[in-house]
């Protein structure tokens, strides 16, 4: 028998669609250098990480988030920054919209009530584009996007043969109107 409970690498997120996720992987790749831009289909917006967590308690996180109510969300990607402490190249809103506010502190919320361990620093958005950056490029020029989010996702992350693989265990609409 083993001793050891299974645990899981999972946080919240908005997830793109298809085409958006295309789009920001091509400027990424186009921006990255000799960073490394992100792969198409892992490129998100994390809402609240969770990190390692019991493999038992998903069913009741499911439980939690389906119980956030939200709107959907228009967020315009009109920013594109680089943080020298990660390195990272990310785009993001010039203001986060309400309703993006709002989801996070909901979200969060819901998890404290049902006593789930997730990474407390305060919620700054960002997509990032580009990993081990070593500043903006000089081109091409970042153009403005509008991502529509009518959901968010609970998704489990893994390593298979040392890259990064996201897994959407979950998807949570906004109420409709
Ligand atoms: P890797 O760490 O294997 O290079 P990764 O950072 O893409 O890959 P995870 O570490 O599983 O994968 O992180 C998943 C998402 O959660 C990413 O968007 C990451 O930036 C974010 N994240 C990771 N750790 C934290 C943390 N401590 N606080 C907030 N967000 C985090
Ligand atoms: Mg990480």
């Amino acid at each position: 028998m083993s001793g050891a409970a299974e645990t899981v690498r999972l946080f919240f997120a908005l997830w793109p669609g298809a085409d958006l996720q295309a789009r920001l992987a091509t400027w990424a790749k186009q921006a990255a250098g000799r960073g490394r831009a992100m792969r198409r289909e892992n490129i998100h917006l994390t809402l609240a990480f969770l990190g390692d967590t019991a493999a038992s308690l998903v069913p009741e996180l499911i439980a939690l988030a389906a119980g956030v109510r939200f709107v959907s969300i228009r967020l315009p990607l009109d920013r594109i920054g680089y943080w020298k402490h990660n390195r990272i190249i990310w785009c993001g809103a010039e203001q986060d919209p309400p309703a993006l506010s709002a989801l996070v502190s909901e979200l969060r919320a819901r998890l404290d009530s049902g006593g789930i361990v997730y990474d407390r620093k305060p919620f700054v958005s960002h997509v990032t584009l580009v990993r081990n950056a070593a500043g903006l490029p000089a081109a091409p020029a970042w153009v403005p996007l509008v991502w529509e989010a009518a959901d968010f996702v609970l998704v489990g992350s893994t390593r298979v043969e040392g890259r990064v693989t996201y897994q959407v265990t979950k998807r949570f609409p906004a109420a409709a109107g």
